[in-house]
């Protein structure tokens, strides 16, 4: 043995999508060196040996779609912040959007290029795990869909396009952008609800004074999203694009997108924990400034929808899971009281929450395997977005492990959570499982439930995607 290596986790249950079973795992130089059932050799040179028994190993999960905010001079801790609750919820690379209309300056809010550049010195030395960013494509720019070759070109192949809200882009540059961005080798991510029908229904309940949070819900059906999914599967196909649908919702676009796939379109889709653990009948609390925690969109969905999402994600018409996390505050950015549904901010915190609800409701339930969840979590996540360094526990790749206790129990508590949002939607949750120790590139960030790690040690991950 020529010198020692960093770091061997010994005795844990490696899971990778093709297998689980106990091995060791060497790191070296921030990557995994070695997978072998016994590396004691190894070991007893290692500058630190993890005795990992009773204790799952995970890749480090991959969270690709997060409003994460960049810091301001009124709140200079605010993305370092969430990439610390990141790691807790052992989530070690995630993709952040430049969010316009969030502060960013008038020249951003003009030009994904601009936009680019200002995010990428905002966030260059803040934060505690790895990351990326994917960009908000506003209909106010000056000519975005122009713009999306170069960006695809500097390491950022994937964009968000709006098919509502007023910064939109109407179906004629929607499908311009998905076709740019296939032939130039990205992805466009699309939020599809329909604006006709939605625009429709949020004038009719204004117009009746039906102006209270629940309302937000019964103003954008599942039809709208249905249908709008299924323009894009048509858009992604005549343009021979891959397409990828964000935080999908419903039974009905899940139907779309699984037809598109039997006829060969290049879709992926994701679904977001709060489609997984909660229904709408949140929107029947009482409390309006309850309802406005889930003031979302798409809304919270039937129990019937929240069911066939399940059977998405392990039939493989759902091709993995993301957040959506948006650190609003109650009563800071989503202006509960006084204001029309329609004037609150959307969105929910979820940075920390991801494997906890993903392995509780799923893996402990019976409704996924683990190898399954380390799919839907890392290895997809990693692929679709050109993160080829990540997401799979396999000699070569960065060293993104999660040390996961499948036998703890907890219940997720706002109080507890780390996150820069002052709530959780998925207050009083008893989950199983915890995560006991994180490590990015070889080195700890969370170490037995404790913040170990740096300001500045996660390093931007530069993308391509591969086909
Ligand atoms: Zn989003």
């Amino acid at each position: 043995m020529s010198h020692p290596v960093d770091l061997v986790v010994r005795g844990g249950t490696i899971v990778t999508p093709g297998g689980s079973s106990r091995a060791d795992l060497a790191v070296e130089g921030g990557r995994i060196s070695a997978i072998e059932p016994d590396l004691a050799g190894l070991a007893a040179g290692a500058r630190e040996v993890i005795d990992a028994t009773g204790l799952i190993v995970l890749p480090g999960i991959v969270d690709v779609h997060t409003h994460t905010r960049v810091a301001s001079d009124a709140e200079p801790d605010r993305f370092f912040q969430d990439s610390v609750a990141a790691a807790f919820g052992g989530t070690t690379t995630f993709l952040a959007f430049n969010n316009p209309g969030t502060g960013s300056s008038p020249a951003a809010e003009r030009s994904l290029v601009a936009g680019l550049t200002e995010w990428r010195a905002a966030t260059s030395s803040d934060a505690a795990v790895d990351y990326a960013v994917s960009l908000a494509i506003s209909g106010r720019m000056d000519d975005p869909v122009g713009e999306l070759a170069a960006i695809v070109d500097s390491g950022v192949p994937t964009a968000k396009a709006f098919m509502v809200f007023d910064f939109r882009l109407d179906n004629a540059r929607l499908f311009e952008a998905i076709r740019t961005m296939g032939r130039r080798g990205g992805r466009l991510e699309v939020h599809c609800e329909d604006p006709v029908l939605i625009d429709t229904a949020v004038a009719g309940a204004l117009a009746r004074g039906d102006t209270a949070p629940r309302f937000h819900a019964s103003s954008r059906p599942a039809l709208a999203e249905t249908v709008a999914t299924a323009r894009t599967m048509a858009f992604a196909e005549a343009a021979d694009a891959p397409v990828h649908v964000v935080h999908l919702s419903s039974s009905g676009a899940l139907e779309a997108v699984r037809a598109a796939k039997a006829r060969g379109v290049r879709a992926s889709a994701e679904t977001c924990p709060h489609y997984l653990a909660l229904t709408d009948a949140r929107y029947l609390d009482p409390d309006d400034a309850e309802v406005a925690k889930v003031v979302i969109s798409p809304p919270l969905r039937s129990v019937a929808d929240r069911d066939a999402m399940w059977t998405g994600l392990a039939d493989g018409s759902l091709d993995l899971v993301a957040t959506d996390h948006v650190p609003d505050r109650v009563a800071v950015e989503k202006r509960v009281s006084g204001v029309p549904f329609d004037k609150i901010s959307n969105g929910a915190p979820g940075i920390e929450t991801l494997l906890a609800i993903a392995w509780s409701e799923g893996v402990a339930t019976g409704r996924i395997t683990a190898e399954r969840l380390v799919e839907l979590l890392s290895a997809a996540p990693a692929r679709f977005f050109g993160l080829s360094s990540k997401g799979v526990l396999a000699r070569g790749r960065d060293a993104d492990l999660v040390l996961f206790d499948p036998a703890a129990r907890r219940t997720i508590r706002a109080a507890e959570l780390h996150h820069t949002s002052d709530y959780t939607a998925f207050e009083g949750l008893a989950v199983s499982g915890a995560v006991r120790s994180v490590f990015v590139r070889g080195r700890a960030v969370i170490r037995d439930g404790l913040f170990v790690g740096q300001r500045g040690y996660g390093q931007f991950v530069e993308r391509r995607i591969s086909d």
